[in-house]
């Protein structure tokens, strides 16, 4: 049985323990509160980010689709306008007349100062009439460009081109409206110019929120808002044509962050937003700074409530420790005092020996002074050896008073360097050497020669001696052997006891250290021996361990700390 040590208590070692025990319950206490709601705060966290990431990409599809439904209004509304100049009645007869076109011109501007300028395209592809800022060169011609070649074979009325360089050298979008009659075709174009349209678009609804463009089929940027002026370059987006509206998802490797798009219904572009970085750091799906303060709030208070606790309960394990230590101090003094009473005994014994001794030469002295006992001719008596075994027999007395009044004295442990080998020798010699003789007890020594002086309480470590020997010699009625063994260990010493007794049932073994356990007759036995020594060796910071067998003796180990000097 192994018996933990306990510290000595120390003030120093008082706070030790107190931070010792102050950590272990804050521990437990934070495993207990703390981890629960800190996986839970994770949880719902996460859960949390999800939910708004998942909004966040609804809304971003929302606005793509809003975006890209009224851009292709816009769109629409400037092929309207296209159209209605060229179905008026009056076209025909204008169509070379530049002061005709410059008031058409002004008026398509008043509804959307995108347009650039207004031109007049003959079938063969001919500019007869420009009105607008460009001055071209003679004789500019269309009949080669494929938008023109586009329009005049295809079925549709009207076609806006991609962004394109073009005669003037300058990214421009081209939009065009022809009309047939009579076997003659007449095409009107008008240039829109990309920075209005980039203007245009960052005005659509959600656009403070978005970063927004339009990209044609081949992923060439066409219009790009809040950042107008990049066009006419490859983008990084490539959105699919079937679904026509959707989310794209992050292609890191590519660069390309997630983007929601939508195609337009008037031209194969898409228009393609992307959430805007926050400046204030959010971003859309950021976590509100509000719920994260009180995330922390709660858990700072709950760290608060849960060092207030740890602190409540440490204070009261060290009130049950204290009242413990209380206990067990009076159940050292106790035992002392019930010791006392059994070697009282005993040591009546030793005394009334020499008081026998005392008595008898004082009685021959006094004798040898009656003048009616001395008859003439007995010897003088010897008077110095007389005196010699009265004082040898007072000094006997004294010697044993001594030591007792020393053991039952002390009451403060008082901590110095002892030789621990002369303390089991004064045990087993002194105190109880005439106990161990007359029971016919042979005292083995197999001290350790390394083992020299150890930090002590001496009466206190002499009481413990002595209720192992004292149950050695009870366990031993018929005589024995009781071997005494020291052994160095590190920073340990270890003291063994060994009787051929007649061993502890197994059944016991966990008791025997129980204050007043006892298997011995009423009067003899006390029960506090074995409960008194495990106490004082637990406040040397020892242990105590006990290996016994019915019929094969019992082995007392006690270690102690051993600091060697
Ligand atoms: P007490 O000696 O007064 O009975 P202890 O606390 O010293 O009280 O011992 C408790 C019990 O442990 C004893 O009654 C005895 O049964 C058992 N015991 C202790 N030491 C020995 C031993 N060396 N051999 C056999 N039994 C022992």
């Amino acid at each position: 049985m192994t018996l933990a040590p306990v510290s000595r208590s120390t003030a120093a070692g008082e706070s030790r323990h107190y931070r010792e025990l102050f950590r272990h319950t804050l521990s437990r206490q934070i495993l207990l509160y703390f981890m629960p709601l800190l996986l839970l705060a994770v949880f719902f966290h996460i859960q949390y980010r999800h939910l708004l990431r998942e909004s966040a990409r609804a809304h971003l599809a929302v606005i793509a689709e809003q975006q890209a439904a009224t851009f292709d209004l816009f769109l629409r509304e400037r092929l309207t306008n296209l159209a209605n100049i060229i179905e008026d009645p009056l076209f025909t007869p204008h169509a070379r007349d530049e002061a005709y076109m410059s008031v058409r011109l002004a008026t398509l501007q008043q509804t959307s100062d995108a347009f650039a300028d207004l031109g007049v395209v003959s079938v063969d592809g001919q500019l007869v009439t420009y009105v607008g800022p460009v001055t071209f060169p003679e004789g500019v011609n269309y009949h080669d460009e494929p938008w023109f070649a586009e329009l005049l074979a295809g079925e549709d009325r009207s076609l806006i081109t991609e962004i394109y360089l073009g005669f003037r050298g300058r990214p421009h979008f081209t939009i065009a409206v022809k009309r047939a009659r009579n076997g003659s075709v007449q095409v009107l174009r008008s240039t829109l110019s990309p920075e209005r349209l980039a203007e245009y678009l960052a005005t659509l609804e959600g656009a403070s929120e978005v970063h927004a463009a339009v990209v044609s089929a081949t992923g060439i940027l066409q219009v790009a808002a809040p950042r107008g002026g990049s066009a006419l370059r490859d983008s990084r987006f490539s959105p699919p044509r079937q679904p026509a509206r959707g989310i794209m998802p992050q292609d890191r490797a590519a660069g390309v962050p997630e983007y929601a798009y939508a195609w337009l219904r008037e031209t194969p572009w898409a228009l393609v937003v992307t959430e805007a970085p926050n400046p204030a750091g959010g971003g859309i799906a950021a976590f509100p700074g509000n719920i994260f303060g009180i995330t922390v709030a709660f858990f700072a208070l709950m760290g608060v409530v849960i060092l207030g606790r740890a602190r409540q309960l440490v204070g009261k394990q060290l009130a049950v420790e204290h009242h413990e230590a209380e206990l067990s101090g009076q159940l050292v003094q106790a035992a002392k005092l019930a010791s006392v009473g059994e070697l009282a005994a005993g040591i009546a014994h030793e005394i009334n020996n020499p008081l026998a001794v005392i008595a008898e030469e004082v009685g021959v002295l006094k004798d040898s002074l009656d003048p009616a006992l001395v008859q003439e001719g007995d010897p003088p008596i010897d008077l110095p050896e007389h005196l010699h075994a009265i004082h040898e027999a007072v000094f006997r007395c004294r010697d044993i008073t001594r030591k007792l009044l020393g053991f039952v004295r002390q009451t403060e442990v008082r901590v110095e360097r002892q030789d621990l080998h002369a303390i089991l020798d004064d045990v087993v010699d002194g105190m109880l050497g005439n106990e161990l003789t007359i029971s016919s007890i042979t005292v083995v020594r197999e001290y350790d020669p390394t083992v020299l002086e150890i930090l002590t309480d001496r009466n206190q470590l002499v009481q413990v001696f002595v209720n192992l020997v004292k149950n050695a010699v009870d366990a031993m009625p018929r005589g024995g052997t009781l071997t005494i063994m020291t052994r160095h260990l590190e920073d340990r010493v270890a003291i063994a006891m060994r009787d051929s007794g007649c061993g502890i049932p197994a059944a016991q073994l966990d008791q025997i250290f129980m204050p007043f356990f006892t298997t011995k007759e009423p009067g003899s036995g006390t029960g506090l021996g074995l409960s008194v020594s495990y106490t004082i060796i637990k406040t040397f910071g020892g242990t105590v361990r006990v290996d016994s067998a019915p019929g094969h003796g019992s082995t007392f180990t006690i270690e102690l700390p051993y600091h060697p000097s």
